[in-house]
C-alpha cells in the first residue's frame, strides 16, 4: 500500500481544529528525578498490601469484561458511597480518572457552540476537553490576589448562560478554595449544571457531597489520584440519577478495568494506610510553606491542597529557577507564561519529608547563587 499521502490523509480527515490543538503536556520525568509536578502522593503502599494486590491480581479474570459475571461494579459503587460518604439519594459513576469524567460530563451537556465557563487559570482540561467537544471555553479571571471574582462570574454566566460551570474547590493551580457564599451564589445563578470538582478535597476540611442530593444543578466530581492511587486511574461523579443517567449515556461502556476493579476492592479495605498517608501530607503542607516562604523574594499563596503555589519577585525568573532545579534533579511544574496572573509562578507538589528538604535547601543555594 503507498503511504506517501499519509499526511494528506489526515489533514483532510482530522477536524482543523484538533490538528491546531496542543495535546495536553505531561513532563518526561526519569526516575532519578525527585518528581514534584502532578500533585501525585509522594508514598509507596506498605509490602503487604502490594502482595495483597498481587494475589488479587492473579485471581482476576482478565478474559472477562469487566462486570460481566458477577456484581463487581455494583459493589464497588456501594463501598465508594460508603467510604467517601455520598449521601443517601445520591448516584456515582466512574471514570478512567476525573479527566475522563470532565469528557464525559461536556459531550453530553454541549452541542457545537454551547459554552462552558469556570474561574481562571484553573485546571487546563476543563478548557481542552471544552474545545475537544466543540464548546466554548470562557475562563473568567480571578483576581489579582488569585481568588474568586464573584461579580465577574456572575457577569459570564448571565451574558453566555454557560451549559456548564466547572469549580475546582481547592483551584489548581492556585491552591485556593472559594468561599462558601460565593459557591452558593454561582449556583444559584447558573441556568446549567454546576461541577464541584473536589479532586484536592481530602486535603481541606471542606466538601460539598452532603448536599450534592438538595441543590438541583449540582453534582461533586471526585478522584483517588491525590491520595496515592494516581496510577490507577479512578476518578467518581457523585449526583442524583436524574444528572448520572443522563451522563452515563456518554461512557464507553467498560471504562474501568478488571484489574483496577480488583484491586480497588483491596486497597478500600486499608483506607487506614491512606489516610495516614494523607495526614502526613498536611503536616508537610505547612512545613513546606513554612520553609518557602522564609526564602527571600518569594511569594507564597495559601493553599488548601497538596502543592504550593509561589511566586518570585525582584530580578529572580521563574523560568530559570525552574531550569537550575531541573538540572539537579527535581521537577516541578513552571507557571510562567502561561497566564499573566501566574507570572513568574512555579508550583510544587508536597513530597515526602527528605525530598521536601533537598527541594528548599536546593532553591535555597539556586536563589543565593543569582
Ligand atoms: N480535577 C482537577 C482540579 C485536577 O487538578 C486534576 C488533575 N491534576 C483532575 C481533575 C484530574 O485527575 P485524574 O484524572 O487523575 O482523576
Amino acid at each position: 500500500m503507498n503511504c506517501s499521502n499519509i499526511n494528506k490523509i489526515v489533514k483532510e480527515t482530522i477536524r482543523s481544529d484538533i490538528q491546531l490543538q496542543s495535546v495536553y503536556s505531561i513532563s518526561n520525568a526519569d526516575n532519578k528525578c525527585i518528581k514534584l509536578d502532578a500533585m501525585e502522593s509522594p508514598y509507596q503502599l506498605p509490602d503487604f498490601v502490594k502482595k495483597e494486590i498481587a494475589d488479587i491480581v492473579f485471581q482476576t479474570p482478565i478474559n472477562r469484561y469487566p462486570g460481566v459475571m458477577d456484581n463487581t461494579i455494583f459493589e464497588l459503587k456501594s463501598k465508594i458511597k460508603e467510604n467517601f460518604n455520598v449521601p443517601e439519594g445520591a448516584e456515582v459513576i466512574f471514570g478512567n480518572g476525573s479527566d475522563e469524567l470532565i469528557n464525559l460530563i461536556i459531550q453530553a451537556s454541549c452541542s457545537p457552540g454551547d459554552t462552558i465557563i469556570s474561574p481562571w487559570p484553573s485546571f487546563t482540561y476543563f478548557n481542552i476537553a471544552a474545545k475537544i467537544h466543540h464548546a466554548s471555553f470562557i475562563g473568567v479571571s480571578l483576581d489579582k490576589n488569585l481568588n474568586l471574582d464573584l461579580d465577574s462570574m456572575l457577569d459570564a454566566i448571565s451574558k453566555y448562560s454557560p451549559k456548564v460551570v466547572f469549580l475546582a474547590i481547592p483551584n489548581n493551580p492556585t491552591g485556593g478554595l472559594w468561599s462558601k457564599n460565593s459557591i452558593q451564589t454561582i449556583v444559584e445563578n447558573a441556568p446549567g449544571l454546576v461541577v464541584l470538582d473536589e479532586a484536592y478535597q481530602p486535603f481541606t476540611t471542606h466538601t460539598w457531597m452532603p448536599y450534592v442530593t438538595q441543590l438541583d444543578n449540582v453534582v461533586v466530581l471526585r478522584t483517588l489520584s491525590k491520595i496515592g492511587l494516581a496510577g490507577l486511574r479512578v476518578g467518581y461523579l457523585s449526583g442524583r440519577i436524574q444528572w448520572l443517567e443522563q451522563i452515563n449515556k456518554v461512557r464507553p461502556p467498560y471504562n474501568m478495568n478488571v484489574l483496577t476493579i480488583s484491586v480497588l476492592f483491596t486497597l478500600l479495605k486499608y483506607r487506614s494506610v491512606i489516610d495516614a498517608q494523607t495526614a502526613k501530607s498536611l503536616i508537610e503542607r505547612k512545613l513546606l510553606a513554612c520553609a518557602l516562604s522564609k526564602l527571600p523574594g518569594i511569594h507564597v499563596f495559601p493553599s488548601e491542597g497538596n502543592f504550593i503555589l509561589f511566586r518570585f519577585s525582584g530580578k529572580k525568573s521563574a523560568n530559570e529557577i525552574y531550569n537550575l532545579l531541573l538540572n539537579k534533579k527535581i521537577l516541578i511544574k513552571n507557571f510562567s507564561g502561561m497566564h499573566p496572573l501566574l507570572d513568574n509562578c512555579l508550583r510544587v507538589s508536597v513530597g515526602t519529608p527528605e525530598e521536601n528538604l533537598i527541594f528548599v535547601n536546593t532553591l535555597n543555594e539556586i536563589i543565593k547563587f543569582i
